[in-house]
């Protein structure tokens, strides 16, 4: 025994040990585990060597793959299983003293030529099965039917030899002759075999049709049939077989014997169904998995009309603090615990739970009252949850949110409804969890474009799917072109072209609005230096930008000095900017939040107060602010869309026109859409306009039109 515990020879040890454990669930071998293992040991061996040779060779890890076929891990899963394997810890085990990086790099070389040798090995290996088979197939029958006219001795040795089962039978079934292969098949000797008969080996499983076959052959209308059949062996257990009879017919073309031929499909039978389980259900808690859940959603969701479901989908509360805190073992077994508890919760026909992921559960329910049901389910999960779980010597206290589904089958597919459901439980989830709420198709509706388009957003901006409108403004005495308001709009992959109102929010939501508003800012300040080349200083002034600043944004540590970076980088004077910021983001607005505005109304930029006229609004207040302009709001021009216009209204804006050129403030209004409104705006004193009337928002050349025409008009 060696001192040391961690030796070379330990290390491979303890990466065969993992290996064999993770391949030999999927193995159809008759080796138990420990003897499984030694297989195991020379390949690991041959890995190892190959990892650490002075010169990598691609063919060692082609013969290991090669191997791992011989020693019957024959499945897909054995593979990538073993590939995981080899991945996660053979540099971890066997290359502690090279360069890691190098190392890492062969151990991939190496599980590619594994794969390529796995894959080359199975193939030949397949084909020769299938030509084995076929082989004797053709030899048995050609030999049988020598047999009938030729000496005993010869039809017997290669009857025997044959590497599949078979038997003769005559044709009321009595069995007359079996062969070495299927004897060993049935595990049953000659005697039992012989003199039993053929219709007596019906089988619960037998497909309808397998009688009907037989019946037909013998009676001398089919030469043969092929099916898969399973019979019970003498011991009670379960052979499955891919069965071919034949009808065998004498020198005068009558019907005479019936001929058996059988390959044992049990082991792969097997193996296809721990496949089924290991690929339909949760290695960790046991539970049917996503795969399984869906299956069983969509085949409910199919199910005859008049048939109504419910669904419970369940995000445990603070589960990552656990797992962060505790460690991933005690994590692990806190979601077995929890498995347990749901699966007592649905133990009604027609009810299922499943783990979905992570710490995502749900429970279905198909019962006749899925009402009553999928709310009793919910709260029996709730109540599930209340007992504290003991993990490590700590009461850990498990609490969940729930999001409920219940309708009607055949209106909406299984992803529609998961989705409406985990949408549902994010709702009970920031009500503060530990609750369950039972979806709301509307809200449903606006948190699914909601939430994907808070998800898309950030992306947008690195993908170049935003763009700029820009509205003309135009001074109401002469009609000439002040500038243009900057609109940002997104061109979504999926939606196509939505507007600000859309996603602005979400924008401001997720903090995203400052890199996305720096860069409205920058792309139509330069576009105003554009104009401003075209153009050159018109009689009353350059062409002007305004820019729509978000609350966000003007809260925004950097937004001076982003402000003064894009006027340097583009060259643009400071008065081609008018940055505009809403009434409300400035009511109350302490020092701190006017700082940054004052030092850019300092610098030569314009502040205008937008939207005006729609939030709580002190006159008196206008004169601590740095504004410059007053926007009014739309509300107060579409108040003069009809004739006449309400006079009160008309007093308003005129007592506030009066008052902001006191202040020494301009103003804009927007929403002009007639003739009729901008003559009244102009006769009430308004400065300048914006709206439809004049040109809608649009790319950056149609103002070079409306200017164009100015210019020359
Ligand atoms: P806003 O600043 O009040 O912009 C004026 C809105 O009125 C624009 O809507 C414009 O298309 C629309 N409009 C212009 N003329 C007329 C008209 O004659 N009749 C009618 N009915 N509507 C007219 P839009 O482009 O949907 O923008 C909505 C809001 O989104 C803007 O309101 C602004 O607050 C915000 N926004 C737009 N771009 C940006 C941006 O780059 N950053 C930030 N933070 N917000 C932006
Ligand atoms: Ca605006
Ligand atoms: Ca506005």
């Amino acid at each position: 025994m060696s001192a040391q515990p961690d030796g070379p020879e330990d290390r491979l040890r303890r990466l065969t040990t993992i290996w064999s454990r993770a391949v030999f669930p999927v193995t159809s071998t008759s080796l138990t585990r420990p003897e499984f293992e030694e297989q195991l040991l020379p390949l690991a061996r041959r890995l190892s060597r190959a990892l650490r040779a002075r010169a990598f060779d691609a063919a060692e890890g082609e013969a290991v793959g090669a191997a791992l076929v011989d020693a019957h891990c024959t499945a897909p899963e054995a593979l990538s299983r073993s590939l995981d394997c080899v991945d996660a810890y053979l540099v971890l085990y066997c290359g502690e003293d090279g360069d890691q990086e190098d190392l890492r790099a062969r151990s991939s070389r190496l599980q590619h030529a594994m794969a390529a040798g796995f894959a080359r090995a199975l193939r030949e290996r397949t084909l020769a099965e299938q030509e084995a088979i076929a082989q004797a197939a053709l030899r048995a029958q050609g030999v049988v039917a020598q047999a009938l006219h030729a000496s005993e001795a010869r039809f017997r040795a290669v009857f025997e030899g044959a590497a599949i089962g078979i038997g003769i039978a005559d044709l009321e079934g009595n069995i007359l002759q079996v062969n070495g292969a299927l004897l060993r098949m049935f595990g049953g000797s000659e005697q039992t075999m012989r003199g039993r008969k053929v219709q007596e080996w019906t089988h619960a499983e037998d497909a309808p049709q397998i009688w009907r076959l037989y019946e037909e052959l013998v009676r001398g209308e089919r030469e043969h049939y092929h099916v898969e059949k399973a019979f019970y062996r003498p011991d009670g257990t379960v052979l499955w077989t891919n069965l071919t009879v034949s009808l065998l017919r004498d020198a005068d073309n009558n019907p005479q014997y019936q001929l058996a031929l059988m390959e044992d499909t049990t082991e792969r039978r097997l193996l296809n169904l721990r496949l089924r389980y290991e690929a339909t259900h949760d290695a960790l808690t046991g539970l049917p998995n996503r795969t399984l859940f869906f299956e069983r959603l969509e085949k409910t969701l199919n199910s005859g009309e008049g048939r109504r479901f419910g669904l419970c989908y369940l995000d445990l509360d603070g589960f990552k603090t656990i797992n962060d805190s505790l460690g991933h073992a005690a994590g692990d077994r806190l979601l077995v615990e929890v498995a347990d508890r749901l699966q007592s919760c649905a133990t009604a026909p027609g009810e299922m739970v499943a783990r979905l992921g992570g710490d995502e559960f749900v429970a279905l329910t198909t019962g006749p009252d899925s009402r009553r049901e999928v709310d009793e389910l919910a709260a029996r999960i709730m109540n599930a949850l209340v007992a504290p779980i003991r993990i490590d010597g700590r009461e850990l206290t498990v609490r969940g949110s729930i999001g409920v589904v219940e309708g009607p089958v055949g209106e909406r597919s299984a992803a529609e409804v998961l989705r409406s459901a985990d949408i549902t439980m994010y709702r009970a989830k920031s009500a503060g969890g530990n609750r369950f709420e039972l979806a709301d198709p509307e809200a449903d509706a606006r948190a699914i474009t909601r939430h994907g388009l808070t998800t898309a957003l950030p992306a947008a901006l690195d993908r170049g799917e935003f763009f700029i409108e820009y509205q003309p403004l135009v001074r109401l005495g002469d009609g000439s072109v002040r500038g243009a308001e900057a609109l940002v709009r997104w061109l979504h992959p999926q939606h196509g072209v939505l507007g600000p109102d859309r996603f602005i929010p979400l924008a401001e939501h997720t903090g995203l609005i400052v890199p996305l508003g720096r860069w409205v800012m920058e792309q139509s300040v330069r576009q105003a230096g554009k104009w401003r080349e075209l153009y050159g200083d018109g009689a009353e002034g350059s062409l002007r930008i305004n820019v729509n600043l978000s609350p966000c944004q003007l809260q925004h540590p950097g937004l001076v000095q982003d402000t003064v970076d894009i006027l340097e980088r583009t060259g643009v004077a400071p008065d081609a900017l008018c940055l505009e910021v809403t009434e409300s983001a400035l009511i109350g607005a302490d020092d701190d939040v006017l700082k940054p505005l004052h030092r850019l109304a300092e610098m030569g930029v314009d502040i205008a107060l937008d939207d005006f006229g729609t939030g709580y609004s002190n006159l008196a207040n206008l004169r601590r602010l740095p504004v410059s302009v007053l926007k009014l709001d739309r509300s107060f021009t579409r108040s003069m869309q009809q004739f006449p216009a309400d006079p009160v209204d008309l007093k308003i804006v005129e007592g506030i026109v009066a008052l902001a050129h006191s202040l020494d403030l301009a103003v804009t209004v927007e929403g002009v859409e007639t003739g009729a409104q901008a003559e009244q705006l102009r006769i009430l004193g308004c400065d300048t306009a914006q709206g439809w009337y004049y040109a809608r928002p649009g790319p950056p050349d149609r103002l070079h039109e409306l200017a164009l025409a100015d210019a020359t008009g």
